[in-house]
């Protein structure tokens, strides 16, 4: 691997979430973060904890990318959204939806998992509308 030294816990953080075994990482007063955080980033606690993400979030903000920047070239339209998953926020792509249309609601419980950039194969953070509707 040659990613950075400052990215290294994000991308064990990235493999995990694609073997469903996605976490957040909390202090002991129940603040919540993402790798590669070393403490926590409310109340700079050092004690942090991996706890299981819930398995599924809901949509709290999303919007529609039509016009992307490079690494997004081939992906765009996408809807970018970040999804409550508990403790954390976690951002990423809505996939499964038709952003052309009105199929995103704030609210909507999403499942999270990991995908192909459709622009250069790299790893992304991919939400998709949970089951049961
Ligand atoms: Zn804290």
């Amino acid at each position: 691997m040659s990613a950075p030294a400052s990215n290294a816990g994000y991308d064990e953080w990235l493999d995990a979430l694609a073997d469903g075994e996605g976490y957040a990482l909390a202090c002991p007063d129940g603040h919540g973060s993402l790798p590669p955080r070393r403490v926590c980033p409310e109340c700079g606690s050092a004690t942090l904890t991996e706890e299981p993400l819930a398995e599924t979030g809901t949509v709290e903000t999303y919007s529609v990318v039509h016009v992307a920047g490079p690494r997004f070239a081939d992906d765009a339209p996408y809807v970018n959204a970040v999804a409550d998953f508990g403790p954390v926020r976690l951002t990423g792509v809505l996939r499964g939806v038709s952003p052309d249309v009105d199929g995103v609601d704030v609210g909507d419980g999403v499942a999270v998992g990991v995908e192909e950039r459709a622009t250069d194969g790299e790893p992304l953070v991919v939400f998709r509308p949970a089951g049961g509707e």
